[in-house]
């Protein structure tokens, strides 16, 4: 087991950390955060430097990173740019959007939406949930019925990542209400501009406050058979899997990043700041806590790479990619929370440090790519529970 990093990762992993210090604006966040600023400039910006491309082929204009290169450019992508809900918007249209196209699209349909997609032309968004179906993918009602030789869909999608600034929505809907539930859904390739689509909500959210989170109302949407992904009816929930097993690496590889970044100026507050004439890092009960946010970075790190190894291996890394996801997320709240608690009322204090940001934005990774619940749920089904 070798746990280097080859001079070409390193290499990758360097360019991103100094493009996001130099190139994204950190010093704007909070300003950005406050007013709830989705930046389509920074979007080009990133997607220059092959954010947006991570994983696409290179005739499609991408870098065709396997998954731990594309791990350690989402690490790096997560630790340099303190924009969160701009590294989960970017992550979203990656994994969710980007991902399941390049995997099942047609050649036509590759050809035409992965190189906008890629080039930051185009943001995607994939618009699974819905008011009454959020865990529960299998409770989907938005339909699409055959109209001729396309469909006509109907329904109402929520909590789409990206959805108010997104040109391309990848929506599930019920192509077989009564068939068997893995083959009930499919996936549809929705340009944003077409008749019947509206963008009913813009939410405003406890963190992730940068990321166009927001809902999207269908109304008699008529869409061609060629926005069917893949061609063929039924694919939906493997299409969701698949882009879920993704996300719950490569995204949550950014959330390593920050958790590494968290930890350094953690650590550089606890050795400046002084009580009593001494710096609060000399007492045990504050150097402790640091000690476990290492812990739970390392473990962390660890976990998502393992699951980003696998995928490379076997392409089968669900068990792993959950295993991963459920770790990070909760290791990331619980080390936000002991940031804050060692900054004192400094980390209360909305723009003051980036930890009160960070805690808020942690808060959302274990509702996102299924709840730390569900992870369990699948975790304990793999285990044969
Ligand atoms: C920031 C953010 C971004 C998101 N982005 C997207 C996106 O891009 N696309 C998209 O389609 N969706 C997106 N979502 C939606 C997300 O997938 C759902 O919020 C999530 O799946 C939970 O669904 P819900 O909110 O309806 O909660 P519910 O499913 O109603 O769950 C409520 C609570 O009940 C628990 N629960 C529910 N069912 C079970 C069960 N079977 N066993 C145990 N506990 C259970 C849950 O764990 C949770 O604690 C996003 C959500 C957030 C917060």
């Amino acid at each position: 087991m070798n746990f280097d990093l080859t001079p070409e990762q390193k290499k990758i992993r360097d360019a991103i950390l100094a493009f996001a210090a130099e190139s994204l604006e950190n010093d704007g966040v909070a300003d950005r955060d406050r007013g709830s600023v989705f930046s389509r400039e920074l979007w080009k910006r990133a997607a220059g430097a092959g954010l947006a491309a991570l994983t696409v082929p290179v005739e499609y204009g991408g870098r065709a990173y396997d998954a731990e290169t594309t791990t350690v450019a989402m690490e790096a992508f997560g630790h340099g740019c303190e924009d969160g809900g701009f590294v989960f918007a970017m992550g979203a249209h990656l994994f969710a959007a980007v991902v399941p196209i390049q995997a099942f699209g047609t050649a036509d349909q590759k050809a035409r939406w992965l190189p906008p997609l890629a080039d930051g032309t185009l943001v995607g968004a994939h618009a699974m949930s819905e008011p009454g179906a959020g865990s529960d993918v299998a409770g989907i009602a938005t339909r699409a019925d055959r109209d001729g030789d396309g469909y006509l869909l109907n329904g109402v999608k929520t909590l789409a990542t990206n959805c108010t600034e997104a040109d391309l929505l990848l929506v599930s809907a019920v192509t077989a209400p009564e068939g068997n539930p893995q083959a009930r859904l499919s996936s549809f390739l929705v340009e944003i501009t077409t008749p019947g689509v509206a963008v009913t909500q813009r939410f405003e959210t406890l963190g992730h406050r940068t990321t166009p989170l927001g809902e999207v109302t269908l109304t008699n949407v008529r869409v061609p058979a060629t926005a069917l992904l893949s061609g063929k009816e039924g694919g939906g929930i493997a299409f969701f899997n698949h882009a879920m097993m993704w996300e719950r690496v490569g995204l949550f590889a950014a959330h390593v990043g920050t958790m590494e970044r968290m930890l350094q100026r953690t650590i550089a507050f606890a050795r400046s700041r002084k009580q009593g004439g001494r710096p609060i890092a000399s007492h045990q009960a504050v150097a402790h806590k640091i000690a476990d946010m290492k812990v739970r970075l390392e473990a962390a790190r660890l976990l998502v790479y393992k699951a980003a190894s696998q995928l490379d291996r076997s392409r089968l890394a669900a068990f792993d990619a959950s295993i991963a996801k459920l770790f990070t997320s909760e290791a990331f709240v619980a080390s936000a929370l002991d940031a804050v608690q060692i900054l004192g009322g400094a980390g209360y204090i909305q723009g003051r440090h980036p930890a009160e940001r960070e805690l808020r934005d942690a808060l959302g990774t274990t509702l996102y790519s299924g709840t730390s619940e569900i992870q369990r749920t699948i975790i304990a089904a793999w285990l044969g529970l």
